[in-house]
């Protein structure tokens, strides 16, 4: 029997097969194979999920040999793509045709697939996550075959699957809609934390891309701010480089993390020791090597969507959480902003939204705090992120996602007997129902 885990280690399970096909039609014979059988499906992506959305004991089918780009066109910037391809090896492919993604998160190891299906989001109050950025996906269903899903041909049913958690099939193919390369130029610098606060809509309004860091036990934020133009490249300034990828994403601050997984009641200090030694930085480059973080340090994270007006208040108060309780949070609050669209279970459906994430040293408690935070973000009429930690199930999601019943509906037609249902799915969307 295989074994499989998540990237952060913490998800494993224990598939009764794992399955590469290396094209459409095999995939629409595994799947098919595995329905006969009575097992259930899940896809797999990268595995950068910190819940058990991809497990599954029945058959998990990974794309990983389906990776290809199949059709180009730089003039109306439509691009097809197979799932399995890697978002990083997207953003190449694209950029050698002129190309690139409209917005992207963070980091850039993750399948199109499995980021668009947990509506995986980058920052900018003008741009949609990257579920937004398709015009039309292709989906090998319970029934064993591949099916076109499109906003002209089956409106509904596409508006379900941008958005599905694995739950509705597994993609085979994606078209998304890329825009001219561009640039980006984006400057880090450390504000105090109050007045960020005091001017956030004004911050997250003004700039094309906003989002910060708040380390608890400070009165510091690290604030990015990125602005695109057509202006030439211009390499880093080494001090600052090494700065933004060691102190706040990788090797000092990996150290400094595991110093405070050893002595916690040093955390306070070690927070303030960061955002003493971090002096900001400057960079213009394309768009696809700015967003994207190598990200070495492993953690758990939960990250949930409120509306962007709470947003100040809600920050507040985990910052106030963290400091009260005395608790270990050695990550600092990561908060951006994403623009509304209309994918039926996408956390940002219909409303403008903050998203605010916690984080935790892998190997250190982190329920009790997340249970916290969460109870807070649910107060905001928050939705978590599907890719994400969270105590939520599928009584007390309903009420948040209006067409709740709509994506059922789909999910019942697509599939009816809930081969692509595992632990995950029946916990957070509960059983297919007819
Ligand atoms: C270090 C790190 C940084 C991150 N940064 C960000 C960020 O900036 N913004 C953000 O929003 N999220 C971020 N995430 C979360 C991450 O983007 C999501 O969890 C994403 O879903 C992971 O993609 P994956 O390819 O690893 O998919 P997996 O985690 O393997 O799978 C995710 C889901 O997609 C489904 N799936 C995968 N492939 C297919 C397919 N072919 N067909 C149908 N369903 C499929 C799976 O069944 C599962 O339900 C980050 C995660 C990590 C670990």
């Amino acid at each position: 029997m295989a074994t499989w885990r998540n990237w952060a280690g913490e998800q494993r399970c224990a598939p009764h097969a794992i399955e590469r096909p290396r094209s459409e039609a095999e995939l629409v014979e595994v799947v098919g194979r595995a329905a006969d059988q009575g097992l259930g499906v899940r896809a797999v992506g990268s595995g950068h999920s910190f819940t058990d959305a991809a497990c599954t004991d029945g058959v998990m089918v990974s794309l990983a040999r389906m990776g290809a780009v199949l059709e180009a066109d730089p003039a109306s910037g439509l691009v097809r793509v197979q799932g399995g391809i890697v978002l990083g090896e997207l953003a190449l492919a694209l950029a050698a045709r002129g190309l690139a993604l409209e917005n992207q998160g963070d980091i850039d190891a993750q399948t199109i697939s499995g980021a668009v299906s947990t509506a995986t989001h980058g920052t900018g109050t003008g741009f949609v996550n990257l579920s937004g950025q398709l015009s039309a996906l292709r989906l090998v269903t319970a029934a064993g075959e591949a099916v076109e899903v499109s906003e002209d041909d089956d409106p509904r049913a596409f508006r379900a699957a941008r958005v599905a958690v694995g739950s509705l099939g597994v993609i085979s193919e994606l078209t998304l809609r890329c825009v001219p390369a561009f640039r980006i130029h984006r400057i880090d610098e450390p504000r105090p934390l109050a007045e960020v606060l005091a001017a956030l809509e004004e911050l997250a309004d003004a700039h094309d891309h906003f989002e910060f860091f708040a380390f608890p036990y400070t009165d510091t934020a690290l604030t990015l701010t990125s602005t695109r133009t057509e202006e030439p490249a211009r390499p880093r300034d080494g001090r600052g480089a090494w700065i933004e990828e060691e102190l706040v994403y990788n090797g000092v601050f990996g150290a400094l993390t595991r110093l405070g997984r050893a002595f916690p009641t040093l955390v306070p200090s070690l927070n303030r020791l960061v955002t003493r030694m971090s002096s900001g930085s400057e960079q213009l480059d394309s768009s696809h090597r700015i967003y994207a973080h190598d990200r070495r340090v492993r953690f758990t994270e939960m990250e949930y969507g409120i509306p962007r007006q709470a947003a100040a208040i809600a920050i507040e108060r985990v910052m106030d959480l963290v400091e009260r309780r005395r608790l270990p949070v050695g990550f600092p609050i990561e908060v951006r902003f994403v623009a509304p669209d209309d994918a039926l279970l996408s956390p940002s459906y219909e409303r403008p939204t903050c998203y605010i994430a916690v984080h935790m040293t892998a190997g250190v408690e982190f329920e009790s705090f997340f249970r916290a935070v969460e109870e807070i973000m649910r107060e905001y009429g928050g939705r978590p992120h599907w890719g994400k930690r969270h105590y939520r199930t599928a009584a007390d999601l309903a009420p948040a996602y209006p067409e709740w019943g709509a994506f059922q509906a789909v999910r019942a037609r697509l599939d009816p007997t809930g081969v692509f249902t595992n632990d995950y799915a029946a916990r957070v969307l509960g059983p297919v129902t007819r």
